[in-house]
C-alpha cells in the first residue's frame, strides 16, 4: 500500500475486523497509548467495528493533557512576573493552571504568543534583544528533538535572552508505571493488570527506536505491538496484539514498520542526549513518575527558565484538584469520557473543566467531537460469521 486511501479503504478495515473476531476465543483489553491514535478509533468509529468482548481503552499519550498545572502556573508567573514574551503550541492555551489559563492571562495582557514551531521562539528572541524569550516545551519524545536543536542552536548563537519551560516527558517509564502498579485494574480482566495487550505509539518509536519496548514487554508479561494512526494501521495493530494474547505470547511487534526501524533515529537520539537528560516528572491528574521527564543538562541550565527566573517556587501540584473532572480516571483507561459526568454539561471545548476536553488529542475532546455522548456502540461485527 502506498497511499493515504489505501490505509483508510473500508473493505480491508471489514476484513481485519472480522479477522480479530475469528481469532478471539476469550475477552481482551486493549490500550492505545497515543492521543492520535484515540482519535482515529472515535474519529471512523473503529471500537463500534470490533467483536463484543474487545474492548479499546485510552492511555495517557495526550502531551498537552498531561501537562501539571504547576508548568502552566510558571508559564504565566514568566510573563506576569517578568514581562517574559511567552511562546507556546495553540493547544495549550485553553489548558487551566492552577489559578487560569494561558488565554486569560493574555487577555490580562501577557505578552503570549502562538507558535508552530520551536525555531519561531529564537527568531522572536533575535528580535527582541532586550526581552525574555520563554519558549514553552511540552510534548513526547517525538518533539524532543526539535526542542533540543532549538536550545542547541540558542547556545550556539550565544543568544542570551531565551530560554525554555520543559514540559517534555517520556513514554515508557509512565507505561510501566500505570500498567505496573495495578492503576489499570479490573476485576474481570483477563490478566492481573487489567490491560492485556498495548499499541504503542508509532512516532514515538520512530524517534527512540524498540529497545525500551522489548524491556516493557517482557517485564510486563503482554504484546507490544507499535501501531501507525490510519484505521487499517490500528485494526492490523489489535489484530497482531490478538493473534498473540490468543497463544499466549508477549513481544514487541512492529505494524509501523514503513517508518519504524529497530534503532529509531539516532540522529534525533544524540542530540535529545546532548542537551536532555531524564528526571522525575510531574504528570497531570497522574503524580510523579521517576525518570520520566527531560531537563536541560548541566551545560544548558543557562535556557532553563525555572531556574533563570525563579519560576518554581509556588508549586500548587499536590494541592490541586479539580472538582469533577475525572481526568486521572480517563487517562488511565478506568473509564471513558462520557462517563464523567461533566461530559458535555459542565465540560465541554469551549468551557473545559480538564485538558483531555482542550486538546486535539485529547479523548474527551475526540469523545466529544465525533460522538456526542456515545460511551460504546453494539459491535456491527458480533452478529456476522
Ligand atoms: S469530560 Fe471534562 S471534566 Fe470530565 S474527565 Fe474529561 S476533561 Fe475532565
Amino acid at each position: 500500500m502506498r497511499f493515504i486511501d489505501d490505509f483508510r479503504n473500508e473493505e480491508l478495515v471489514a476484513t481485519l475486523a472480522l479477522a480479530i473476531k475469528h481469532t478471539m476465543s476469550k475477552p481482551w483489553r486493549i490500550m492505545e497509548v497515543c492521543g492520535g491514535q484515540t482519535h482515529t478509533i472515535v474519529k471512523h468509529g473503529l471500537d463500534q467495528l470490533l467483536p463484543y468482548g474487545l474492548e479499546l481503552v485510552h492511555g495517557p499519550g495526550c502531551p498537552v493533557c498531561v501537562t501539571p498545572a504547576e508548568k502552566i502556573d510558571a508559564a504565566i508567573k514568566a510573563t506576569s512576573v517578568h514581562g517574559a514574551i511567552l511562546c507556546t503550541f495553540g493547544d495549550m492555551m485553553r489548558v487551566p493552571g492552577n489559578t487560569q489559563d494561558l488565554l486569560t492571562a493574555k487577555a490580562h495582557g501577557a505578552d503570549v504568543r502562538t507558535i508552530y514551531s520551536p525555531l519561531e521562539a529564537l527568531s522572536i528572541a533575535r528580535d527582541n534583544p532586550s526581552r525574555e524569550v520563554v519558549f514553552f516545551a511540552v510534548g513526547f519524545e517525538t518533539t524532543a528533538p526539535a526542542n533540543a536543536m532549538t536550545v542547541y542552536r540558542a547556545k550556539s548563537e550565544g543568544l542570551r535572552n531565551f530560554s525554555i519551560i520543559s514540559a517534555l516527558v517520556l513514554v515508557p517509564p509512565i507505561l510501566r508505571t500505570l500498567l505496573d502498579t495495578a492503576r489499570c485494574d479490573r476485576v474481570d480482566a483477563g490478566s492481573d493488570n487489567g490491560v492485556d495487550g498495548v499499541l504503542a505509539a508509532g512516532h514515538v518509536c520512530a524517534v527512540m527506536g524498540l529497545r525500551e519496548y522489548h524491556r516493557l514487554a517482557e517485564s510486563l508479561r503482554l504484546p507490544i505491538v507499535i501501531t501507525g494512526f490510519e484505521p487499517v494501521d490500528i485494526l492490523q495493530g489489535i489484530f497482531m496484539c490478538v493473534q498473540q494474547l490468543e497463544a499466549h505470547q508477549y513481544r514487541v511487534e512492529n505494524q509501523y514498520s514503513r517508518v519504524v526501524s529497530a534503532h529509531g533515529n539516532t540522529i534525533a537520539q544524540r542530540i535529545v542526549a546532548e542537551v536532555f537528560a531524564a528526571t522525575e516528572a510531574g504528570w497531570r491528574d497522574l503524580g510523579r513518575v521517576a525518570a520520566s521527564g527531560l531537563s536541560l543538562r548541566d551545560g544548558y541550565l543557562d535556557y532553563d527558565a525555572e531556574l533563570k527566573l525563579q519560576l518554581t517556587a509556588d508549586s500548587l501540584w499536590s494541592s490541586h484538584q479539580r472538582g469533577l473532572c475525572r481526568a486521572s480516571a480517563v487517562l488511565t483507561g478506568h473509564i471513558k469520557p462520557p462517563q464523567c459526568s461533566a461530559f458535555a454539561k459542565e465540560c465541554t471545548p469551549m468551557r473545559p473543566l480538564g485538558a483531555p476536553m482542550v486538546s486535539s488529542e485529547g479523548a474527551c475532546a475526540a469523545y466529544f467531537n465525533y460522538r456526542g455522548g456515545q460511551v460504546d456502540g453494539a459491535s456491527q461485527l458480533s452478529d456476522l460469521s
